[in-house]
């Protein structure tokens, strides 16, 4: 299955719950613009290397687009196109005032020195400067990027528009970044996942966690959720599945990570090693964390699964026939495009402190992540109730709602971007 494929098969499972018009369930689904550019690199060996670089604009009813830049050799023009889609219904369900947008490069950044990343980052922005802005469409980091890159964005950008650092969230924080932002994934996904459990009466020390991936994302959920005294007896990364079905010692292989050239878990021995691909099916385990690649459950494997909650801290980590076999084992499904917006949502807080020039700290960033990820949780759970749905649908069609509405205010005519 392709990617875009599985987010229309969940939009349209909410489009047709909210009886939605064919015409506006077409419009919403389709992006506003995609771009596809060259980007072509000088090695520091001197040679060139071409890459393909994607911007995918979904929508900007709502607000300025927003959405991740991801660096991966999987990167293509339907994944991003998903992952654009995703953004508008995420961005949508929090309820921050943007669009949703995505893109990505088709490299693998593991293979490029600092330097040839930074040429490859200006290469990029020299195609795509002028579609993008603090008005218009925000990038951030996603899989693959972070801070620097984001820094070196917005330095290229700048040289074409002047100063304007809104116009890239998850900078570094002495350059304009938001305290908190690079926890703000995982944080929220941690946090929801402490809600989630107290709402269906799973007590935290009885619970144990597995988490597929242990980077951005995976890792800071896992310690948020050690900290709140869960097991967390497996995480994982391309280097295999680390276990411990007393629970693993998060702090100490967060130092691991931190002193390993690529940030892995590889070498580390204080617990048992698995397969990487061991990490789904493990027995004893309750929640389960996807927090890596899209697509890794799926009909094939689906039936491996033993927890009985899934907490989507990756996107699109679940294909459409597995979501339908979790629901009717009875397998709680808390969806992406509400599981990890905490990222979007502190990227929201820096976009608006750079407006302002004015600095939050990190108390007041965790406090207002907490209760914005706490609202949409409680609508999403009451929705869900109410329409007898799953949380997907629910979140869905939360969203699709907010960007219909914005568009009927409109007149249903929206300028572009
Ligand atoms: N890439 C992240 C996501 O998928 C964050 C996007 C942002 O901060 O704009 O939600």
């Amino acid at each position: 299955m392709r990617a875009f494929e599985a987010t229309q098969i969940y939009f349209e499972r909410a489009a047709e719950k909210l009886e939605l018009d064919p015409g506006i369930s077409q419009m919403l689904e389709m992006p506003k613009r995609e771009v596809q550019v060259q980007v072509t690199v000088e090695r520091d060996n001197g040679e060139l290397v071409n890459y393909v670089g994607f911007r995918v604009q979904h929508d900007n009813s709502r607000g300025p687009m927003k959405g991740g830049l991801r660096y991966h050799p999987e990167v293509n023009l339907d994944e991003v196109r998903a992952l654009a889609s995703l953004m508008t219904w995420k961005t949508a369900v929090v309820d921050l005032p943007y669009g949703g947008a995505k893109g990505g490069i088709g490299v693998d950044p593991n293979e490029l020195s600092v330097r040839e990343l930074e040429r490859l980052t200006r290469a990029f922005v020299d195609q795509i400067h002028d579609i993008v802005g603090p008005d218009t469409d925000i990038p951030a980091p996603d899989m693959g990027t972070d801070y620097r890159v984001m820094g070196w964005f917005r330095n290229q950008w700048e040289k074409y528009h002047g100063f304007h650092p809104a116009v890239i969230t998850g900078k570094p924080v002495e350059e304009y970044g938001a305290k908190g932002r690079e926890e703000a994934t995982g944080r929220g996904v941690g946090l929801l996942t402490v809600k989630l459990c107290k709402r269906i009466a799973r007590k935290p020390p009885e619970t144990r966690v597995a988490i597929q991936g242990f980077g951005n994302v995976g890792s800071h959920a896992a310690k948020f959720l050690h900290e709140a005294e869960f097991p967390v007896v497996a995480v994982s990364d391309v280097s295999g599945t680390y276990y411990d079905a007393d629970g693993l010692n998060i702090p100490d292989l967060f130092r691991h990570k931190l002193h390993h050239p690529r940030g892995l878990l590889e070498g580390y021995s204080h617990c048992e090693v698995l397969p990487m691909q061991a990490l789904l099916s493990l027995p004893g385990v309750d929640v389960l964390i996807p927090a890596a690649l899209g697509g890794v459950i799926r009909e094939d494997n689906v039936d491996e699964i033993q927890a009985s909650v899934i907490v989507e801290g990756a996107n699109g980590p679940v294909w459409p026939d597995a979501d339908l076999e979790l629901e009717r084992r009875g397998i709680t499904v808390l969806p992406d495009i509400l599981a990890n917006a905490g990222g979007v949502t502190v990227s929201y807080f820096e976009w608006v402190q750079n407006r302002q020039h004015y600095r939050w700290s990190l108390d007041r960033v965790r406090q207002e992540l907490d209760r914005t990820m706490s609202d949409a949780f409680e609508n999403v759970w009451q929705t869900a109730q109410q329409f007898d749905v799953s949380l997907r649908t629910a979140a869905f069609m939360i969203g699709i709602n907010r960007v219909r509405r914005a568009n009927e205010l409109a007149g249903w005519h929206r300028s572009g971007g």
